[in-house]
């Protein structure tokens, strides 16, 4: 009891001497204000460019869009007049924390995390986003296949100001039948558990609840199952059931897809995305188009250095994007570049891919729409962040040509802001502001 009241007394005195130490909230300072002088805006939406807008940014916001507009006083000029501004661009499939390679693992990743800790590579996950942040991708969808965790670590530390990055969209742990994608021996997956934390096994309704439920507390914003990894695929009821369960705090379903029978299962389940093509022939993408799920090809162009595509496997990629462009399925820009490719950032890693749009003749405006419009919608940030328009967050790129001439301009972009913070400016990073010391946005905030 003495011991108890002893307690109760320090803790008292702590929490009286916490609030006389509690220091008067500092006077924030004004918002800074940003004019961007834009030569050429271009509209995505609409696939138009008009000339000589001014753009006003208030802090971390766009507060003003239009031809004419006066410079408030104290503003901060940027004079973007001879380039092309439009908005950022999604990647809608990436693996920030996993880059495989030629050494020491023979480009395969299942051996990738078994040689580089969830440490490391939730630092290399800082280093990609800087990376794809300096290509123009300002939104990022992180689709698994992260360690321990390291893609929530990553967007954890964009969103505490300690890091630049674009936004981060991820899955946590990709949830399959027994195994995921890999095909471990039985003492390595019994007796070590190998499969985790790269899979998340859930074969039966518990386990897929419990499942769920652990990415949503360790920080997924997106749940990410493996429809057909193994023989055992998910049922569309199965899908179902995973669909409803995410749904309950929000969160929408992609589904790994790589055989017909799954493609058919998660449709008609009503799944929100749909990653890789194999599964997806023109029945599928007429299904696709008429339940409105998203395709998340993930093209891989020929030639990347290190990574062979062989002709008859990037004709078939390149047919299968023209078949569903035909069929008018939402097609969002999606890469699944995890791997390293000499002399190229991730960033530029994943420009690449806009050859497979090229080659398969989508109209520019509409490769550009997958790249902005469905990448925000995909993402869930269509009405908070993507376009530049008054209200929404400052996430805006510059292209020395004009991307809607020439997709080819994506890959010169020497400007990009993001929440209305100047990343890089003629074609220089200049990150410093980015970084905070502290947790800006409070601690507790998973
Ligand atoms: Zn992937």
């Amino acid at each position: 009891m003495r011991r108890v009241l002893i307690l109760a007394a320090v803790g008292l005195s702590f929490v009286a001497a916490t609030h006389a130490q509690a220091p008067a909230q500092p006077a924030q300072p004004p918002p800074q204000v940003t004019v961007i002088r834009a030569g050429r805006l271009l509209d995505p939406e609409a696939g138009t460019v008009r000339t000589n807008q001014t753009i006003i940014v208030e802090g971390t916001r766009i507060r003003e869009v239009g031809a004419n507009l006066t410079t408030p006083p104290g503003a901060q000029v940027i004079d973007l007049s001879k380039l092309t501004v439009m908005p950022g661009l999604v990647d809608a499939h990436n693996h920030l924390a996993l880059t495989y390679k030629p050494e020491p693992e023979s480009n395969v990743y299942y051996f990738t995390y078994v040689q580089d800790s969830t440490a490391l590579r939730a630092i290399q996950a800082a280093s990609n986003g800087i990376q794809m942040l300096a290509s123009g991708f300002t939104i990022v969808r992180d689709m698994g296949n992260n360690g321990n965790y390291a893609d929530t670590a990553l967007r954890q530390a964009i969103e505490q100001g300690w890091i630049p990055g674009p936004t981060i969209i991820n899955s946590g742990i990709i949830i399959g039948g027994m195994g995921g994608q890999f095909y471990p021996t039985p003492e390595m997956a019994k007796d070590h558990n190998i499969v985790y934390p790269e899979y998340l096994d859930a074969d039966t309704r518990d386990e897929m609840v419990k499942a769920i439920r652990q990415n949503i507390l360790f920080g997924a914003r997106v749940i990410k199952i493996c429809v057909d990894c193994k023989p055992y695929a998910y049922t569309a009821d199965e899908i179902r059931f995973i669909i409803a369960e995410a749904a309950k705090a929000g969160l929408k379903v992609e589904g790994h897809v790589q055989t017909v029978n799954g493609a058919r299962s998660a449709i008609e389940a009503g799944i929100w995305s749909i990653a890789h093509s194999s599964g997806l022939n023109e029945e599928m993408h007429k299904l696709m188009a008429q339940k409105g799920v998203w395709r998340a090809g993930t093209e891989t162009p020929m030639g990347l250095a290190g990574h062979p595509v062989t002709p008859q496997a990037y004709q078939r990629t390149v047919a299968s994007l023209k078949n569903a462009y035909e069929n008018k399925v939402p097609l969002t820009f999606s890469t699944d570049a995890d791997y390293w490719v000499a002399g190229k950032t991730r960033g530029e890693v994943c420009l690449e891919f806009i050859k497979v749009w090229q080659d398969a003749g989508i109209p520019i405006a509409d490769t550009l729409r997958a790249m902005t419009i469905n990448g925000y919608k995909v993402s869930g940030t269509e009405k908070t962040r993507g376009p530049i328009a008054a209200g929404f967050f400052a996430d805006i790129i510059a292209a020395t040509g004009n991307p809607l001439e020439n997709l080819d301009a994506l890959k010169d972009v020497p400007f990009v802001m993001k929440n209305g913070l100047v990343f890089k400016k003629d074609g220089v990073m200049t990150p410093a502001a980015f970084f905070n010391g502290g947790p800006v946005n409070g601690w507790r905030i998973r």
